[in-house]
């Protein structure tokens, strides 16, 4: 048999979790036949309602769920594990200036980088999907120095598949079919999808689509105003398509894309002139744990000028947060 797999959830009493857990429990990360033992972490008063959703785990009877550990403590949460999803963040209270939650969440990721990098197995995979996702990626690695800056990403895949679908409905093609679609930056709404090098079926989909303005004036937008439209619509943010988003972005990432085109934001490399460290999102193929960037694409004036966009809003956070970095 498997040896178990340790998978750590913060968050793990949040909405998101909630969608996430019993999927990795079900074996929709690493297979059904591959045993898990999740680590959930939330915050002390939060232990009571992780209890009932550990409850729940247990009454789904799922094969693959060798075990569970529920603490408020990061450190024993993160213990000897295999792969993290750091879900939990300071949401935006009324009034609250992005100044204050770059700090509040800056508070959060050192702590928690700290005990990754005392705790964690070294070649742990790290996602970072609580907001400012890439950012909090930039503190947790910044904060875990014995870890290579390569067990860390933060989530771009929601953008991505948003973008995919987007772009199957509109050229009438199979949302699988999709190849080579990028999502750069931060996962904001300065994020750039750009469907440049997409192809389907063999053609390019920007001939299929044929109509740049459609690009500039709808699509974009609308990728970047998803999260806010799903929040109009059902009263509350998206939480299943973001779970979904962090286990294919990590199954991708731990098993292998295939040659497949992702997007996950990384530290970057210094390619792209994204200055080195940086979270950001970016191209890659990946396998068994490693990723390989997509390299020297082309950029016109328009995307010039929309990667300078969202990489300027992350170095302005960068350098927001840069003081609390020891
Ligand atoms: P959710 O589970 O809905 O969201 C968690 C985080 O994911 C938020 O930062 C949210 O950002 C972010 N996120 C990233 N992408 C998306 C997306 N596309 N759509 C929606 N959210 C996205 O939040 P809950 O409040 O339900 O749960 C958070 C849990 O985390 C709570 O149980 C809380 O106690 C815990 N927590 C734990 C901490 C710890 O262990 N130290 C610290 C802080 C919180 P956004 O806010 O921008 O929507």
């Amino acid at each position: 048999a498997k040896s178990p797999v340790r998978i750590a959830v913060t968050g793990a009493a949040g909405q998101i979790a909630y969608a996430l857990v019993f999927r990795i429990a079900s074996g929709a990360l690493l297979g059904p036949d591959q045993p898990v033992i999740l680590h959930l972490l939330d915050l002390p008063p939060m232990q009571g309602a992780l209890k009932g959703v550990m409850m729940e785990l247990e009454d789904c009877a799922f094969p693959a769920l060798a075990g569970m550990v529920a603490t408020d403590d990061p450190k024993t949460a993160f213990k000897d594990i295999d792969i993290g999803f750091l879900v939990g963040a300071r949401p935006r209270g009324k009034g609250m200036e992005r100044k204050d939650l770059l700090g509040a969440n800056a508070e959060i990721f050192t702590v928690q980088g700290r005990a990754l990098n005392e705790a964690a197995k070294r070649t742990a995979r790290i996602l970072v999907v609580g907001n400012p996702a890439n950012t909090n990626a930039h503190i947790a690695m910044k904060s875990a120095p014995d870890l290579s800056p390569d067990c860390f990403s933060a989530m771009i895949r929601l953008d991505h598949n948003r973008a995919a679908s987007m772009l199957a409905g509109k050229a009438g093609v199979a949302v699988d079919a999709i190849e080579k679609l990028v999502v750069w930056g931060n996962h904001s709404p300065t994020m750039y999808p750009d469907y440049r090098f997409a192809e389907a079926n063999g053609r390019k989909l920007a001939e299929i689509i044929g109509d740049e303005a459609w690009n500039r004036d709808v699509f974009i937008p609308t990728v970047g105003k998803r999260g806010a439209a799903v929040i109009e619509a059902r009263g509350a943010s998206s939480a299943a398509s973001a779970a979904n988003a962090a286990i294919d972005q990590v199954r991708d990432w731990v098993v292998g894309s295939h040659g497949r085109w992702v997007s996950m934001a990384v530290a970057s490399d210094g390619s792209y002139g994204i200055p080195e460290g940086i979270m950001f999102g970016v191209p890659v193929t990946t396998e068994a744990g490693t990723v390989t960037r997509i390299p020297d694409l082309a950029m016109d004036e328009f995307a010039r000028e929309r990667f300078a966009l969202t990489l300027n809003e992350l170095k302005e956070e960068r350098d927001a947060v840069a003081h609390l970095l020891g």
